[in-house]
């Protein structure tokens, strides 16, 4: 039996101070609800977007008290499914996003789902990439507001954290304090206009708690490989971090030298933009599977 949360309990902030919607052992599987990143409050083109309340911005359902999760644990959470709502928004404007210079007022386009397509116009209909946007713990320090990203996940918009992916977050506090939100039906690497095709959603996820093994950042695994996700004030400190925290996660799991790694990752490892318009920029280094069969690494287990 899953545990379902309703959209009754949301954080504006990831914050060890707020209050545990629920309190969940591991192993349990969940059912989130979640609003899109407007807190549903786009419900037409033609809504005066001054109207539009900016503090009701990026909703994350929970957060979810796990009870077996201790400071430096990890909480590994395994995606199930997403089933999507029946249309999403999108919005960009000045002062948002790459383009966000040349706009001169803002706008926001309803964009229905049919038949698993995305109608963006007559001419246009996109194919689903359902991800979730904000999803993390409860961060070391002060709480971080759903904006923005960090070691605790949070607004990463990466577009691997979809069905099938496994997430694994530091643990800092007792309880962990999971919770996520800002589903997307599709977004591009980068999400250059500050907005994916946001959209409400129904998340069902497993979340287990993993002793004995410690991360600075986020790791996601898929059908793939494994990456791991780093959020910084600029991509090249990112990317350079992401690398690095690959690196030192492998090392000591194979045979081979500091060199003979470093030119094994520049042989298959890729570095990936997740998004470069939040307040920090998330940038990933990914790593085939082959990889890790080779030398019969488990991931976090
Ligand atoms: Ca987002
Ligand atoms: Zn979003």
């Amino acid at each position: 039996m899953s545990i379902q949360v309703s959209t009754d309990h949301f954080v504006y902030a990831m914050d060890k101070e707020n209050k545990p919607a629920v309190t969940i052992q591991s192993g349990d599987q969940v059912v989130i609800d979640t609003y899109d990143c407007f807190e549903n409050q786009i419900q037409s083109e033609t809504m005066p977007i001054d109207e539009l309340d900016w503090d009701r911005i990026n909703p994350a359902t929970g957060p979810l008290y796990v009870e077996e999760a201790e400071p430096g644990d990890i909480l590994k959470v395994h995606i199930d499914n997403i089933e999507l709502g029946e249309r999403g928004v999108m919005l960009t404007g000045p002062e948002l996003g790459v383009m966000g210079h040349r706009m001169t007022e803002f706008q926001a386009k309803i964009i229905p789902i049919q038949d698993n397509e995305a109608i963006f116009n007559e001419k246009l209909k996109l194919p689903l990439n359902p991800m979730i946007g904000v999803i993390g713990v409860a961060p070391e320090g002060e709480g971080i507001n759903c904006g923005t990203p960090g070691a605790h996940g949070g607004n990463m918009d990466t577009k691997l954290v979809t069905t099938g992916a496994t997430l694994y977050f530091p643990v800092f506090h007792k309880g962990a304090l999971f919770s996520l939100g800002d589903l997307h039906a599709a977004m591009g690497d980068g999400e250059i206009s500050v907005s994916g095709i946001e959209i409400p959603a129904k998340v069902t996820a497993t979340v287990e708690v993993v002793k004995g093994q410690s991360i600075d950042y986020p790791f996601l695994q898929n059908e793939e490989g494994l990456a791991v996700l780093v959020s910084k004030k600029t991509l090249d400190e990112a990317v350079d971090t992401a690398v690095e925290l690959m690196i030192d996660y492998l090392h000591p799991q194979t045979d081979l030298t500091l060199s003979e790694l470093t030119m094994l990752m520049s042989a298959v490892g890729q570095v990936q933009v997740s998004q470069v318009v939040d307040p920090l920029k998330t940038a990933r280094f990914f790593i085939p599977k082959n990889v890790l069969e080779a030398y019969n690494i488990n991931v976090f287990s």
